[in-house]
């Protein structure tokens, strides 16, 4: 980290690097790159790092030992690109299956029911087409991170020299047709990080080129990203308390709950949060900040309903344990103090079942390993997303975020007129820009409880078992310090 002193090249060096580094930027490049405006009039100088030396996690091939630690040569930065020397990064669940290697589970855990007709979980296809390149182009990982802004290309205008940022899973550009619709949790420049759109930005000790992965790459001591993925964030909190909260899923917990993005909210609302890993775990704060009167969490680790009860769940319900009536126990616990119509009293009968939670978060998704801790009833997700949909009261809102396997099978006139709405939540929901700045301020109000969600806190050398406790659901969240 420390063998780097950087120079201060004289304006003649600079304009030669910056010819340089743009140079390398356009060789590398493809959409995102080409997408990006022509270079304007600079308005600070050329930001050059040479030779600067770090240590990445670098991923490529296939099997367990598929990632390594490896001393990498930073290349030069140019345009859009910004250099952030890491502080922590979250080690997120649906990273596992890339980072240490692991095949695929199939089937039902022991106990779970049989796959639904058309849910039956297959083996992940194999790897086709983008995802084939991905694979074998020497990758660093981690979708997400903070840390401090070394050196901005000449045309970043978010940031500058020393700023502390969270390089968000989710781009926000501000300009692209779903920013300015206000729906920046699909900013369309998610979907410029295929192989032909990263840039090589250092190189392995053998010359071979390494590239971020989403331009983001936290599995190192620096990351090269560009401006549209990075939120300054004006904070003195401890770096492993703000990289619990900037994560990826911190952030779509926090904005499944929080945002205006998705469904609203309101105080005195009933919730229930359907898996308590980090995501839903940031839920249940989400929920206690919003002001739910009633949250219940729901959970087959037990570690993880007992976190969930001490950052502010009032129930925790094991699915395991209630099986087929878990849904029935849900809109028992938000049925309201009796069902007398003409005041305000809630009638759980009926073809559209009027009870059930107000606000549902699902945040499950398919294993990506057998849990070494209490497995769930599916290891696909499906079951827990239908439960979700079903324990919504009418009128109530569904925020999705997970990852699951297979397709889901619903009740149709529920899903037509049951007065149910579905937010799919990509980041919960959330705009990165208006959003995690907000975060922030509710982890330094004391209102989110990052220290709780940290279970595992590693330096970047015991990243692998640090990643094994993830993968095994033996914690609740890791984060990496760099
Ligand atoms: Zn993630
Ligand atoms: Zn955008």
């Amino acid at each position: 980290m420390n063998d780097h002193t950087p120079t201060k090249p004289s304006r003649r060096g600079l304009l030669k690097l910056g010819l340089a580094a743009g140079g390398a930027a356009v060789t590398g490049s493809g959409a995102l790159a080409g997408a990006a405006p022509q270079p304007q009039a600079p308005t600070r100088s050329a930001a050059v790092v040479t030779g600067r030396r770090f240590k990445g996690w670098v991923s490529r091939g296939s099997g367990p030992a598929r990632t390594t630690l490896e001393e990498l040569t930073l290349r030069p930065i140019a345009g859009r690109q910004v250099l952030v020397r890491t502080e922590a990064t979250n080690l997120c669940y649906s990273n596992t299956g890339v980072v240490l290697g692991l095949p695929p589970v199939l089937g039902p855990g022991p106990g779970g029911p049989p796959p639904a007709a058309g849910t039956a979980a297959r083996p992940a296809a194999p790897p086709a087409g983008g995802f084939g390149r991905l694979n074998a182009m020497a990758l660093i990982q981690g979708h997400g991170g903070v840390g401090v802004v070394e050196a901005v290309g000449p045309e970043v205008r978010r940031v500058q020299v020393g700023d502390r940022v969270c390089v968000s899973g989710t781009p926000h550009c501000g300009a692209c047709y779903q920013c300015l619709r206000g729906r920046s949790d699909m900013c369309q420049f998610l979907g410029r990080q295929g192989p032909d759109d990263l840039v090589a930005m250092a190189d392995m000790r053998d010359g071979t080129p390494v590239y971020a992965n989403s331009h983001i790459g936290g599995l190192a001591e620096v990351m090269v990203t560009f401006e549209e993925w990075v939120v300054p964030v004006f904070t003195k909190a401890p770096a492993v308390d703000l990289g619990m909260v900037c994560s990826c899923v911190a952030v779509a917990g926090l904005g499944a709950t929080t945002s205006q993005g998705t469904g609203i909210l309101r105080p005195g609302s009933s919730v229930a949060v359907v898996g308590c890993g980090p995501l839903g775990l940031s839920a249940v704060q989400g929920a206690r900040i919003s002001g739910a009167s009633a949250i219940i969490a729901i959970d087959p680790i037990r570690a993880r309903r007992e976190l969930a009860l001490k950052v502010g769940a009032t129930h925790a319900l094991d699915p395991n344990v209630e099986g087929d009536a878990l849904v029935a126990k849900v809109r028992e616990l938000t049925k309201g103090p009796n069902d007398r119509l003409w005041a305000g009293g809630r009638d759980a009968g009926g073809l559209l079942g009027g009870a059930g939670a107000d606000f549902v978060v699902e945040a499950v998704g398919a294993d990506a390993a057998a849990p070494r801790a209490e497995r769930g009833p599916d290891p696909t997700g499906i079951l827990p997303l239908r439960q979700a949909y079903e324990m919504c009261a009418a009128g109530g809102d569904i925020v999705t975020t997970s990852l699951p396997r297979g397709n889901i099978t619903l009740p149709a006139v529920l899903f037509t007129i049951g007065g149910r709405t579905h937010h799919a939540g990509q980041a919960g929901g959330c705009s990165p820009m208006r959003d995690i700045p907000r975060f922030v301020a509710m982890l330094d109000s004391g209102q989110y409880d990052a220290k709780a969600l940290a279970t595992t806190v590693v330096p970047i050398e015991r990243m692998r078992e640090a990643y094994e406790e993830v993968v095994y659901r033996t914690t609740a969240t890791a984060i990496m310090t760099a």
